[in-house]
């Protein structure tokens, strides 16, 4: 790798190849939270994953290269302990807690790779590629933010309240005390 160029391509691949996975994976985690705010956030974050993968064949259009993914281990990882979470959660409520976590280390993850990208876009002066790696950049960090705050509002508090048993669910919604 001797170039800023090469870097920039192999970490558009990378991050091709985690929107792709996340695109897989969200659809089942929707399908197993308990929450209806939880599922909800799930299910609107698979469209604008859409909208990402979209972005990223823009940008491998501008680079002139075939889109194309690279196996990234980080995303690999950080969705295997979360499957792994969602099979050993005793109850709804711890479940919705662990695939929450796991969602916003994705999140994160995400974050760290646009934000890289973006500024590498900058400094090369591919202004296109940049304003493309913003806007998912922007949706990647309203998303975090949204799952903070579900965690914050709900899931997690209902989590602490289950305890060791599975005590019933709630099911009325409440604001932050
Ligand atoms: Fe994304
Ligand atoms: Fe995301």
């Amino acid at each position: 790798m001797d170039s800023l160029e090469k870097l920039f391509e192999e970490t558009v691949r990378d991050i091709y190849y985690a929107e792709k996975k996340i695109l897989k994976t969200l659809p089942k985690m929707a399908k197993k939270a308990s929450s209806p705010k939880l599922a909800q956030a799930f299910q609107a974050h698979v469209d604008e994953t859409e909208t990402h993968v979209e972005r990223l064949d823009q940008i491998f259009d501008l680079i002139g290269k075939a889109p194309r993914g690279k196996t990234c281990p980080a995303i690999d990882g950080i969705i295997e302990e979360g499957e792994e979470i969602m099979k050993e959660a005793d109850n709804d409520t711890v479940r919705d807690a662990g695939m929450l976590a796991a969602a916003q280390a994705v999140e994160h993850y995400e974050i760290t790779r646009y934000g890289t990208l973006k500024s590498w876009a900058g400094k090369m002066g591919m202004s296109e590629a940049a304003k493309l790696l913003d806007a998912t950049l922007k949706e990647e960090k309203a998303t975090d933010l949204k799952l903070t705050d579900l965690a914050e509002s709900e899931i997690n508090l209902e989590a602490d309240e289950s305890g060791e048993g599975a005590r019933p669910r709630k099911t009325a919604t409440r604001g932050r005390q």
